[in-house]
């Protein structure tokens, strides 16, 4: 762990679940500043790995690393609170009995004054400033995703992991809705790990595509290369579709 722009580091992670082994040996480096994607087929261990990472599961065998620290190998485990990530996933939606600006500010600590300030900036960076009193059930879906990446980002995380964060978009709102949570996580430099099963959004978001398949990386590479040098057959047919 010697260079400084690796933000998150998972090495050698191992899953299984009823002897079966739905992780296998994945390592994997993050960089500050970049979306790396971990895309695969439906079933092949991304959400699962995602979970490792993020703390809310832990691995067999194998570490992780945020910014250099172990936050979890054999020996302990830092709960997702303490490792400096935020987390977007479809299970970590927004409280719904909380208005707006209650939801960005729910993960932050310290002096009042200046918590209401980073909430009121970040709802300003996603163009949510007019909703802050609103709650969740009266936005959009497009809304709510601003929101809860308001939420994710005002901690300042090192490391942000989005488990499929696009796919209850409707097709109209997606392609916008991507295009300015690239821009919001190009501002504010965070390393990102994408899931997503579809080659399209990680040809359009990522910096790093890392190909999933059967528990294990097949393949990394930027997107131009990975699409245009697969690494084999399977990953071809998988590409085949984007255009
Ligand atoms: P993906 O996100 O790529 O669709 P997952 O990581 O969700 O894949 O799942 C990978 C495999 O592990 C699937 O076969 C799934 O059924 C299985 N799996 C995931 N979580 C559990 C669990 N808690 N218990 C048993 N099997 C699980
Ligand atoms: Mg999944």
């Amino acid at each position: 762990m010697a260079d400084p722009e690796t933000q998150l580091e998972l090495r050698q992670i191992s899953r299984s679940f009823d002897r079966r082994r739905v992780v296998d040996e994945l390592s994997l480096t993050l960089n500050a500043g970049e979306v790396t994607c971990l895309l695969g087929p439906s079933g092949c261990g991304k959400s699962t790995t995602l979970r490792i990472a993020a703390g809310v599961d832990q691995q067999d065998a194998g570490a992780v690393y945020v910014a250099g620290g172990c936050v979890s190998d054999a020996t302990h485990h830092l709960p997702p609170e303490k490792r400096g990530i935020g987390l977007m996933f479809q299970d970590f939606a927004l409280f719904p009995h909380l208005d707006v600006a209650q939801n960005v500010g729910f993960g932050l600590t310290g002096d009042k004054n200046v918590k209401a300030a980073r909430v009121r900036r970040m709802l300003e960076r996603v163009g949510m400033q007019k909703f802050a009193s609103a709650y969740p059930h009266q936005l959009s879906g497009g809304e709510q995703q601003r929101v809860a990446l308001a939420r994710a980002l005002a901690p300042s995380p090192k490391v942000l992991l989005m488990d499929e964060p696009f796919s209850g978009l409707d097709n109209r709102l997606r392609d916008a809705v991507r295009d300015s949570t690239l821009d919001m996580l190009r501002e504010e430099g965070t390393a990102v790990l994408l899931v997503t099963h579809e080659p399209e959004e990680a040809m359009r978001m990522a910096d790093q595509i890392a190909l999933m398949r059967r528990g294990r990386i097949v393949q990394v590479g930027a997107p131009y290369n990975i699409y245009h040098a697969p690494v084999d057959r399977k990953a071809a047919e998988f590409f085949s579709d984007v255009n």
